[in-house]
């Protein structure tokens, strides 16, 4: 027997490490003898956490599918009864089929998938099979985290930005437990203590980080944006906002109509007389110059905006700067209003804001950089302030989760925190304009038989002409993403999916394609009702949803209910790009993407869903996989991955790194054959250094603009001004109101887009928890992901099963006592959609008014080919049956800007059992 080591990127979580296989070869045989992370990796540098190390047993879990199956003729679905076919027969099966919905209305098939890292070429095939429904994850993870941060500041946390705690003071983490950035992050913040910066973790539960924060803030859950207001209102109301970066990184200083009965009431002034630049992004609004106290162009030469006050324009308009605007919106949000709706006491909210304001301002950092602003100004250092931020989904998942973000996003920026030292910063292909250009079709001509789709199925709309709807408003999507339900729902919505395709509403699907999602189980909310769903027939006998195609790699809850099983390889036994076209691992020096290469053969029959994207888009004869004359174009994956350019000739492909015929070019090249092995030979991951002028003040850079352009990371070079107020938002809510010149919503929901698309962040309850009755169901339920499993991906790995088989509800140890529910006990925990047995465990790490769980722990019988008498069956349990989608009056539970699940919004009482 001899050993061999083979370096790739582990993907036990969303994270994209670096690992080491160690393998035992014998009798041309190879098996994994143990995995660690790979020290030359620049994002772990060597780090590995207790899934990645648990790797191994995922190889040899019981619960692998290793064979295409089919459901036995006459089995119903759900009770996981299947005869194996050939890929052969899956594939003639699927081109016949998808064959004939092309032909005829593709949007009858849709194509969703889970957490995988492999967007740009899902997107693609259903773009070029021309259906509309395509999305992966987002909507019911973090949307609202992406889309609050990019329609504000251009970029966002994790793959688009991050703290840069290399240089911060104070950090600021908020809805954070585990992150998807997770051992880089633990490195970055085990350095930052030990440096002497300060942590606070703003978080219901004291779990994750937050127990080693130094302070912990304990906050009601959904209350995030009535703090992060009043913070705002403090740092304005004490003076301690970064007047210099508002008035010049910001539209703060720019002027808005204030003419309730103008048609541009709520927009921004402009000089039709002068250049917009960029008609897409003008460049012509005004500022009130303090100087010479008139109206100028934004950013003219030697002016300085006013950021306060009520002025009149030449022509009669009465105008006032966003920032004084953004003041009075503030104005009430005083630490008093804020206490009682988040449990946190005034004078703390009071002092962090305070922390925050004086740290930024007294311990500013000052880098000898030189760099030019876009305006042509020379700067000889870069400048920060070192206070930096972290967030993720406990802010971004609930209803009201949109408006928390820009609340977050904006109190970063009066900081004067955006792409500088010590605070936030951008991650290539970061920042974006405001909004990115990318666009879906903007009606149902946009999808036609036989014909790749108008546009990207998932965009980034700017206005009301943007979105996706037919001439009455009705949604052209199966998830009503990017209608007026939804405007911003950029991440589309993946929990709509099933409910919509079940009711025919707005039409009923043929075939649903699920990768990589349990949504029979912890990937849905309403978890009995879907399955009843997937399992429900019409009145001509056949299912409601009739074909139902299912690719994993393990035998999860949602594989009983297949029509079609197509065995997925894990992550040891095949190619996969992190590419700089969906969301690479860039870090904040420059632009970074990575590899898995196979260190196992393929177990049984499996084969990887890039593969089986690549076969049926060749079969299928979609333009991008053929040759002119209808040919597949591509022999497998990998050779998909090295030839395939976004445009003929364009040098764009999906790996950046060694690109050119002889792999001297980076970022834009001709395609080259050797592409693989020079990534296996550099720990599978390239790197772009920038040049140090370009890796801060990115938004406002000319330079990095100017080498932006010139890679095609940007189309643009304008400026990218943080949009305190939003433009966007008054946009819809001016048609909302009938005073936009193009589309206007439906009647019906004429007064939920001129509520919630308020140019200015506001604070108001969840939906859901408007819709409940507080007396009866007083406490939030929430749930985390554990350290040491992601999702139900570990639910078969016998390691990772040894600390998570079974959990408990946790409990502040008074609001259990109220309830007569001991420590350890079996009890109810209810809310006004069902209820779910489970055990009670007393924790002080929770605020009284909140209960938590881990995620994806308790299982359904019968599936991850666990025992019977397993624990996750018979202690375990999840959270998910006690969340509806719907909310009364047959509303859909997410968040009306973007279409946010409203995960952590549910209200439950509980009881002994
Ligand atoms: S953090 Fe995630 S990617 Fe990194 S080693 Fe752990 S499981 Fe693997």
């Amino acid at each position: 027997m001899s050993t061999e080591v083979k370096t790739t990127t582990c993907y036990m979580c969303a994270c994209r490490c670096g690992i080491r296989v160690h393998l035992d070869v014998k009798d041309g045989r190879s098996s994994v003898r143990y995995i660690e992370g790979n020290p030359g990796h620049p994002l772990n540098k060597g780090v590995i956490c207790a899934k990645g190390a648990s790797g191994i047993m995922k190889q040899v879990s019981p619960a692998r599918l290793t064979r295409p199956l089919r459901r036995k003729a006459g089995a119903a679905r759900g009770a996981g009864e299947f005869e194996p076919i050939s890929w052969e027969e899956a594939f003639a099966m699927l081109e016949q089929r998808l064959g004939a919905i092309r032909a005829t209305d593709p949007k009858k098939f849709a194509l969703f998938t889970g957490r995988d890292q492999m967007q740009a070429l899902t997107g693609l095939f259903a773009r070029q099979f021309g259906t509309p429904n395509y999305a992966a994850h987002g909507g019911f993870c973090s949307v609202n985290m992406a889309a609050g941060m990019i329609y504000t500041v251009g970029g966002s946390f994790w793959e688009f930005g991050g703290p840069d705690l290399e240089r911060a003071k104070l950090f600021v983490m908020l809805g954070t437990a585990e992150d998807h950035h997770s051992n880089p992050l633990k490195i970055a913040i085990s350095k930052f203590k030990r440096d002497g910066g300060r942590f606070v973790s703003i978080n219901p539960v004291r779990t994750g980080y937050s127990a080693i924060a130094d302070e912990w803030v304990p906050i009601r859950p959904g209350t995030d944006g009535a703090l992060l207001l009043a913070l705002n209102h403090e740092i304005i109301a004490q003076g301690l906002y970064d007047r210099e970066f508002v008035a010049r990184c910001t539209n703060g200083g720019q002027l808005v109509v204030v003419d309730p009965s103008s048609p541009r009431h709520g927009l921004l002034a402009t000089d039709e007389d002068a250049d917009p630049v960029n008609p897409l992004y003008p460049q012509n609004q005004l500022w009130w110059d303090r100087h010479t106290s008139r109206a100028v162009l934004s950013h003219t030469p030697d002016a300085d905006p006013k950021l306060f006050g009520d002025f009149t324009l030449p022509d009669g308009t009465r105008v006032r700067p966003a920032f004084q605007l953004l003041a009075e919106r503030v104005g009430a949000c005083t630490p008093e209003w804020a206490a009682p709706i988040t449990g946190i006491p005034a004078a703390t909210i009071r002092r962090l804001a305070h922390e925050m304001g004086i740290t930024a301002r007294d311990e500013k950092i000052e880098l000898p950089i030189a760099w030019t602003d876009c305006w042509g100004n020379e700067h000889q250092t870069v400048t920060g302030n070192p206070v930096a931020f972290h967030a993720m989904r406990g802010l971004a998942a609930h209803s009201n989760g949109f408006h928390t973000v820009r609340s977050l996003a904006i109190l970063m920026s009066l900081l004067g925190t955006i792409d500088r030292p010590g605070g936030f910063r951008h991650k290539a292909p970061f920042p974006r304009a405001i909004p990115p250009s990318a666009k879906t079709p903007t009606g149902p001509e946009g999808v036609q038989p036989n014909t790749p789709l108008a546009g990207l199925a998932l965009g980034w709309p700017g206005s009301p002409e943007d979105l996706f709807v037919d001439a009455d408003g009705a949604p052209v999507r199966i998830d009503k993403g990017f209608s007026w339900e939804y405007p911003l729902s950029v991440h589309g919505l993946m929990h709509n999916v099933i409910t919509n395709a079940w009711r025919g509403d707005p039409y009923p699907l043929d075939t649903l394609m699920i990768f990589m999602a349990n949504m029979a189980w912890n990937s849905t909310m309403n978890t009995d009702e879907v399955r009843r769903m997937l399992n429900d027939k019409g009145t001509d006998g056949g299912y409601k949803i009739p074909f139902l195609v299912v690719c994993d790699a393990f035998r999860s809850e949602m594989v009983a209910f297949a029509d079609l099983v197509l065995p997925d390889t894990t992550y040891l036994e095949r190619h996969d790009v992190m590419s700089i076209l969906d969301r690479p691992i860039s870090e904040f020096d420059g632009p970074m993407d990575s590899v898995r290469v196979p260190v196992l053969p393929p177990k049984g029959e499996c084969k990887p869903f890039q593969e089986v994207l690549i076969e049926l888009a060749s079969r299928l004869k979609l333009p991008a996989f053929v040759d002119a004359h209808g040919a597949r174009k591509y022999r497998d994956y990998p050779d998909f991955i090295v030839r395939h350019e976004t445009e003929p000739g364009s040098g764009i492909g999906f790996l950046a790194g060694w690109r050119g015929a002889d792999g001297s070019k980076a970022l834009l090249g001709e395609p080259n054959p050797d592409q693989w092995r020079k990534y296996a030979e550099n720990n599978c991951v390239f790197k772009v250094e920038l040049d140090p002028s370009y890796r801060y003040m990115r938004n406002w850079n000319r330079g990095y603009m100017e080498w932006a352009q010139r890679v095609r990371l940007r189309r643009h070079g304008d400026p990218i001004l943080v949009h305190l107020y939003s433009e966007v938002l008054q946009r819809f809510r001016l048609a909302a109101q009938g005073k936009w010149p193009g589309r206007r919503p439906p009647a019906a929901l004429a007064k939920r887009v001129e509520t919630h698309f308020d140019p200015l962040p506001f604070y108001s309850a969840p939906l859901e928890a408007q819709a409940t009755d507080l007396e009866k169901y007083p406490l939030a339920a929430i749930t985390q992901r554990p350290m040491a499993m992601y999702h139900s991906w570990d639910s078969q790995n016998a390691w990772l099963r040894q600390i998570h088989a079974h959990n408990y509800l946790f409990v502040n140890p008074r609001t259990a006592a109220a309830s007569g529910i001991g420590d350890g006990a079996w009890m109810w925990v209810e809310s006004q959609w069902g209820r779910v047995r489970c055990m009670g465990r007393y924790s002080e790490a929770v605020e009284p008014g909140t209960v938590w769980t881990w995620n994806a722990i308790g299982k359904s019988p019968g599936a991850w080919a666990l025992a019977p008498e397993a624990n996750e069956f018979t202690k375990g349990f999840i959270l998910n049956h006690l969340i509806s989608d719907r909310l009364p009056g047959d509303t859909s539970n997410s968040d009306p800007v973007t279409g946010q699940a409203g995960w952590y919004d549910v209200r439950v009482r509980i009881s002994p059992a």
